[in-house]
């Protein structure tokens, strides 16, 4: 092992692991053409973890090359179709294998609750998601479509080719997994690239990528920068299509720029995700439901249901239960302690942030219940901001238009359904959204109404890699996870065949 590739490092928790630091092209950890590196920093005390080899154009331009040759293998292009699906579970298992080291790399990285890390990245989004996907591998099958007996025509689906794939830093394996295990299934090719905040867990998964058995080329994966990396696959001739997740701005600067090439595209985008809690909820159950779904993650979360709307006959009874409920629960400290619930925000720019939109909604005139500060720890290190609690915000402010990404919730009250609806639809995102009720019917008439990609009754964020997951108007377009999570993965193909038609 090259020490100009691989370093050896020791996590918080203790833990010693070989760190790749390249870009994964091949198969192989090599070093970016340039030379240049990127850094990535401990959120929680502020600390520079290690630096990666950070790829541009160039590198772009031999990772799709890898790619494309891959694609045309008889190693990747004619394996059987059972075998493929072997390859992912192999690669599933190895994930399981490796899943406290993949943890840990992600709780020193991200920020992340370690446990969280371990239970909900690693072996629910990742190897659960790879191994789902898994078994679709020979199980995607075209039709035979009948005409006449003179005809016979049926469809083939064919991989789309080489898959850009662009990765946020919120959940950094399981947005690889997401993405990866449909397009994999379908017999693409991938480069994928991590966002520059997070790319450690990246990296460690291309060496078991390898271990797997995958041909070369089949994966790759690169770090680097949104313009440096991100745009030149966007834009890349030889690249059939892009899925991102991310912001809705960058979301908007990749559509344009896929459409230079008319790729494939599909987007998973923000959301300012509402929840309606009608008079008859179990509000015990709301005050936890809603906790979970902006709390978690550091409120990372583009689903996150950021906006909750109780019922006049409510709201005055819901502020105190959520506050005290928050105030037992939401332990802000090291993700590497067994008792905390929240760590930092990944970083500095997304600290600032978070802290920006206190201040906006102290001065727009909302209540502030609980938080409103940084989060000041024993060393005075780290980027934690309280969990944050704005009551009475009214539909203008910034606080409740706008996309957080923090731990951040806005309350404000109803008086009927139908302005309940009217109000959760009035946002320019789709995303997810959360209806509590126990009158089954209003339940459903609600769901329906709402205008989002997926909606929780009587939950929120509970999803599941067999349901599909994705966003309207502006968050998103496509879906991904479940079988839909296929459709944006092959074409297919027509084929007509003349059984005696003449001219
Ligand atoms: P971003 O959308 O800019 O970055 C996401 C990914 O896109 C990263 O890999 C980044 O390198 C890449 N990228 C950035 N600019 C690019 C470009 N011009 N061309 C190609 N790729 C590009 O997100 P961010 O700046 O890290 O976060 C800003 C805000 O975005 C957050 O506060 C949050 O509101 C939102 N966000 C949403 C999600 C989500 O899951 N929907 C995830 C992360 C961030």
């Amino acid at each position: 092992m090259s020490s100009d590739l691989f370093v050896e490092l020791t996590a918080p928790n203790g833990r010693k692991y070989t760190q790749p630091i390249g870009l994964f092209i091949n198969n192989e950890f090599v070093k970016s053409k340039s030379g240049k590196k990127l850094t990535t920093i401990n959120p929680t005390d502020e600390t520079d973890i290690t630096s990666v080899y950070a790829a541009d154009a160039d590198d772009v331009d031999i990772a799709v090359e890898a790619a494309r040759k891959a694609l045309k293998s008889p190693e990747w292009r004619d394996l059987d179709t059972t075998d493929r699906g072997n390859l992912m579970l192999k690669l599933a298992t190895l994930i399981e294998q490796h899943a406290e080291t993949l943890a840990t790399i992600d709780a020193w990285d991200n920020g992340k609750p370690y446990s969280v890390a371990l239970e909900v990245d690693v072996l629910l989004a990742t190897a659960g998601t790879i191994r789902y996907y898994a078994g679709y591998a020979d199980k995607l099958h075209g039709q035979v479509i009948e005409t006449n007996p003179k005809k016979l025509s049926y469809t083939i689906r064919e991989p789309v080719g080489v898959c850009g794939q662009i990765i946020p830093w919120n959940y950094p394996l399981a947005m690889a997994a997401w993405k990866l295990g449909p397009a994999l299934a379908c017999g693409n090719t991938v480069v994928l690239k991590a966002a520059e905040q997070t790319p450690l867990s990246i990296l460690y998964l291309g060496q078991l990528i390898k271990e797997a058995g995958f041909p070369p080329g089949v994966v790759n994966f690169l770090n680097g920068y949104g313009r440096d990396c991100g745009a030149p696959i966007a834009t890349h001739p030889k690249i059939d299509k892009i899925a991102f997740t991310g912001s809705t701005a960058t979301g908007r600067e990749i559509m344009k720029m896929a459409a230079i090439n008319m790729k494939n595209i599909t987007l998973e985008t923000g959301g300012k995700s509402p929840m309606l809690i009608f008079d008859d909820a179990d509000l015990e159950q709301a005050v936890k439901w809603a906790h979970f779904g902006i709390m978690s993650n550091m409120g990372q979360i583009c689903s996150a249901t950021s906006r909750v709307l109780v019922h006049e006959s409510v709201y005055e009874k819901f502020i105190p239960l959520f506050t005290d409920y928050l105030k037992k629960t939401s332990t802000v400290g090291n993700p590497f302690d067994d008792s905390t619930f929240q760590g930092p925000q990944v970083t500095k720019a997304q600290y600032e942030r978070v802290l920006g939109y206190i201040e906006s909604g102290k001065s727009e005139g909302a209540t502030l219940v609980t938080g409103g500060s940084p989060y000041k720890n024993a060393n005075g290190k780290g980027f934690f901001v309280e969990p944050t609690v704005f009551s009475n915000v009214k539909d203008h402010m910034k606080i409740y238009r706008e996309e957080i990404f923090g731990p951040f919730l806005v309350i404000s009250s109803f008086k009927t359904e139908e302005e309940a609806i009217e109000r959760a639809n009035d946002t320019t995102y789709g995303l997810g959204s959360a209806v509590f009720t126990q009158d089954l019917s209003r339940a459903h008439r609600v769901a329906r109404q709402i205008e989002a990609g997926m909606v929780w009754i009587n939950s929120s964020n509970d999803e599941d890699f067999r349901i599909p997951f994705g966003g309207v108007k502006q968050s998103g377009i496509g879906r991904e996870l479940g079988e839909a999570g296929l459709a944006a993965y092959t074409n297919a193909k027509s084929i007509h065949v003349n059984l005696g038609m003449k001219l």
